[in-house]
């Protein structure tokens, strides 16, 4: 007998079958195959000992290894299926969706800016008192944010006022009073507008932002006094900061309107302690008002001598400031949800 019989054979396949089923990689099993079937592999090596068997034998241990080939591919590639089959298993595992898993708990809410929550109480008090709502431009002529409002290009205020300039001669509105300018001009009296809006001027401090918010309120007619001016505003304050709220009225001087007073309520952050926000004062500039001056009626073709009118200017950011207490006018711009979050 030769080195070659068929119990090496079936002693060579038996060896695969084991090895095959253990295998628990495509590598490992790719190096199992090539260790019995390749042409350094165990196979080959026993069919290079048939060259010493005579003819007969030869092919029939030919035949045999050949079968033996076919079986033991066959158990691989069963094998790679299955391992394949588990890879493909676990990969849509870990991507299952458990829809019987809890969600998140207490998601985080959106909620409205603090100056448009401010701007909306605003507006309902206004429009409850029977005023209509305008809009106007925030790139305005110089005209109709100075000249029509009785501020002369020589007048301090245009300095005070820290205006931007643009192409063509244009300003960066400085107040919302070029609503006034624009709604008055062409209409009869009576009427009564608000005009809330941003304005711009050069200035920054923890009152103050290069843009921020104001609304603009005006109205005309044949009886029209500064005590309707005083209740109003006093009924407005009420509305927005609640009945305690302690505001008064200061003399001032504004070009566009006479006699003219300043508004200031109570720093609510410091309750007339005095704070930087108030710069110690105690009190925070509200905003201005007064009677409109004749000769910005008469701009506007309105007959000052029948018709009175009263207009008034609030700052929205600095009414935010002291009803949320934020110390810093920046904080109301930055984004930033620790602040915005907690209002
Ligand atoms: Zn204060």
């Amino acid at each position: 007998m030769t080195g070659v019989d068929t119990h090496q054979l079936e002693q060579l396949e038996s060896n695969a079958r084991r090895e095959v089923a253990e295998a628990e990689s495509l590598p490992d099993l790719t190096a199992i195959r090539a260790g019995y079937l390749g042409k350094k592999g165990s196979l080959a090596a026993i069919l290079r000992g048939i060259g010493e068997l005579d003819g007969a034998e030869r092919a029939a241990v030919g035949k045999s290894a050949n079968i033996t080939k076919g079986r033991i591919e066959q158990c691989v590639a069963e094998r790679r299926a299955a391992i394949e089959a588990a890879v493909r298993k676990q990969a849509l595992g870990a991507q299952a969706l458990d829809t019987s898993l809890p969600g998140v708990e207490d998601p985080p809410l959106g909620r409205l800016h603090p100056i448009t929550r401010v701007f909306r109480d605003m507006v309902e008090f206004f429009s409850s008192m029977g005023f209509a709502i305008e809009e106007g431009p925030e790139v305005e002529t110089q005209y109709n944010n100075f000249e029509a409002l009785n501020i002369p290009e020589v007048h301090p205020a245009r300095d005070e006022q820290d205006t931007f300039y643009v192409d063509g001669g244009n300003v960066l509105r400085t107040h919302t009073s070029n609503v006034q300018i624009r709604t008055m001009t062409g209409r009869t009296p009576p009427f009564r507008f608000i005009a809330p809006g941003r304005v711009y001027r050069h200035d920054l401090s923890p009152r103050h932002s290069p843009m921020f918010h104001q609304i603009e309120g005006f109205m005309v007619d044949e009886q029209v006094s500064f005590g309707d001016l005083k209740g109003l505003l006093m009924a407005f304050g009420r509305h927005l900061m609640g009945d305690d709220i302690e505001l008064r009225f200061r003399a001032n001087d504004f070009p566009f309107t006479e006699p003219s007073a300043e508004l200031d309520y109570v720093c609510l952050l410091c309750e007339k302690q005095g704070c930087a926000v108030c710069s110690g004062s105690g009190w925070m500039e509200w905003g201005g008002c007064g009677m409109i001056h004749p000769r910005v009626l008469e701009n506007c073709g309105i007959d000052s001598e029948r018709y009175q009118g009263f207009a008034f200017g609030m700052g929205v950011d600095r009414t935010a400031l002291l009803r949320y207490g934020i110390p810093h006018i920046r904080l109301l711009f930055e984004g930033d949800l620790r602040v915005l979050g907690r209002i």
